[in-house]
């Protein structure tokens, strides 16, 4: 089976970081696929330099635009996420796992690739519908072809892809429990950060959290938002070489990942 890890970076190089930040923890936990990037041409050239010699594979694409103006404007973020939908045209992998740039894994995931297109994690934010930002997909040209000719016609209750695909895909939950992903594999950081701090759900944290998917914070972003889990990112970015993250911007997100124990101890450290 040929197979792939897949993500985007689109709008610029904001999100290289975060690109960065999920190879290294693939390859920390020894993921067997090849890691592809797929670019717009707003990405520069420095860029897609430092991807390619992290062994991502970079390939040109065009964006897709947003066909909801209204979201878009509202969050800059949004304006790219519909480019993301691509992926479906990569026909030359029988199976991606399409992850977000602002995701990172805790464990080995390559079991994913045992799971049908398409299987996604629950959101937790709305019952009974995906969330976007881990995907395992079969690509395929008719599937595309039908993204793109929804594309205009079809309205997103989110104004991102996610709430165009959970239309599109509107029996996921009504479909056999293989396209249902435990939670594990898609964790909101917040959620992540709150299950850590409690003293009985932390050892089932260990076992099951298996993706962190920094949906509101970026941690490299630097903005001091309070939502948590940035420690864990800083991990994953910095990998083998932790003395190369700046000491005031981690002991920073140590505090902003805020159960009180942590924060005491980012200070006293
Ligand atoms: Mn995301």
């Amino acid at each position: 089976m040929n197979k792939a890890y897949v993500t985007t970076l689109c709008n610029g190089d904001g999100y290289v970081p975060g690109v960065e930040a999920l190879g290294k923890s693939l390859q920390a936990h020894g993921a067997r696929a090849s890691r592809v990037v797929l670019v717009t041409p707003d990405v520069s050239d420095e860029a897609r330099g430092r991807l390619a010699s992290a062994e991502w594979e970079i390939r040109d694409i065009e964006p897709l635009e947003n066909p909801n103006p209204k979201t878009a404007q509202l969050f800059e973020r949004f304006q790219g996420v519909y480019t993301k939908l691509r992926a479906w045209e990569l026909t030359e992998f029988d199976k991606i796992v399409l992850m977000d740039a602002d995701t990172i894994t805790l464990q080995n995931i390559d079991d994913l690739f045992e799971r049908p297109g398409l299987a996604a994690g629950p959101d937790f934010f709305l019952p009974d519908r995906f969330n976007s930002g881990l995907m395992v997909i079969e690509p395929s040209i008719e599937t595309f072809e039908r993204i793109l000719e929804a594309l205009w016609d079809t309205p997103s209750y989110d104004g991102g892809d996610q709430g165009f695909l959970n239309i599109l895909f509107s029996d996921w939950y009504a479909m056999p429990v293989e396209h249902r992903l435990p939670a594990g594999y898609n964790l909101p950081h917040f959620i992540f950060q709150f299950l850590r701090g409690h003293p009985h759900l932390k050892e089932e944290l260990e076992k099951e959290a298996k993706v962190i998917h920094y949906t509101v914070q970026k941690p490299w972003l630097a903005k001091a938002t309070l939502t948590g889990g940035s420690e864990a990112w800083w991990k994953a970015y910095f990998g083998e070489d932790p003395g190369r993250a700046s000491e005031w911007k981690r002991r920073w997100h140590a505090m902003e990942d805020w159960t009180f124990d942590h924060a005491v101890a980012a200070l006293v450290r």
